[in-house]
């Protein structure tokens, strides 16, 4: 299989080593960079990415896909870890992490890109994540504003449905999208990690180290009695439940 697909600037990164899972997964990420201090920030942390997307939408490729790049730190999904080996890592660009909407013409570079790679690879859309969905207690990227739904229209991800499940535990559907439910605080992060990416306006607050070194404030906890978010999960349930 040709694992140099796309036309993109390359930046071979040093970082990294070789897979131990077939890839199955796709990752989205967005750095606060552009991609020339992108690339140059992960060599300093010692980390990389397989693409970058600056912020005119120029692709970068810093890793062979055939290689397990650095990117995703500890995280689950689906009972899955070392998610590093088994995905594709991609960067976008974006000075607020996600706190404001992205560039049309780094969008518009994304989707291409992830179309290329979800084809050639055969990835599910339940194994399509935000960084955020596979280390909730520790990460919030791509950020709140990052255009879920316009992904979904173009065949890359899960989004809303017209059926609703009727399942209340909470934990249950996390669970089973694919979030760590495995302790309470787990629970929690994961629910706001959930609204980070299906229901963005229950996110008040900026993702601040502060936040990110206390990912367990009152308003996680409030959201699990939240009808508003229960209704979205039991929403969003049942489209994941389509792929499994
Ligand atoms: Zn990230």
């Amino acid at each position: 299989m040709n694992s140099q697909p796309f036309v993109c600037n390359a930046a071979p990164s040093i970082h990294y080593n070789q897979r131990q899972h077939p890839i199955e997964m796709l990752v989205i990420h967005s750095m606060a960079h552009n991609a020339v201090e992108g690339i140059a920030r992960l060599n300093e942390l010692k980390l990389s990415s397989h693409y970058i997307i600056d912020f005119d939408g120029t692709i970068w490729q810093c890793v062979d896909e055939k290689n397990r790049a650095w990117h995703a730190g500890i995280s689950s999904w689906q009972g899955l870890t070392d998610i590093n080996s088994r995905s594709i890592g991609i960067e976008v660009c974006h000075r607020s992490l996600g706190q404001s909407a992205f560039n049309r013409r780094q969008i518009k570079s994304l989707i291409l890109l992830c179309q290329n790679i979800i084809n050639r690879w055969h990835i599910s859309p339940d194994k399509i994540v935000a960084h955020s969905d596979i280390a909730p207690n520790r990460k919030a990227d791509p950020g709140k504003a990052f255009p879920w739904q316009e992904l979904a229209a173009n065949n890359i991800g899960i989004w809303y449905g017209a059926r609703f499940s009727e399942e209340t535990d909470i934990k249950k559907m996390l669970s089973f999208i694919g979030y760590n439910t495995e302790t309470e605080q787990n629970i929690c992060c994961s629910a706001y990690a959930f609204c980070r990416r299906f229901l963005p306006r229950k996110i008040k607050t900026m993702p601040t180290r502060r936040l990110l070194d206390n990912p367990y404030p009152k308003e996680n906890i409030a959201l699990l009695e939240d009808s508003e978010f229960i209704s979205a999960l039991q929403n969003i349930y049942m489209q994941y439940q389509l792929y499994r």
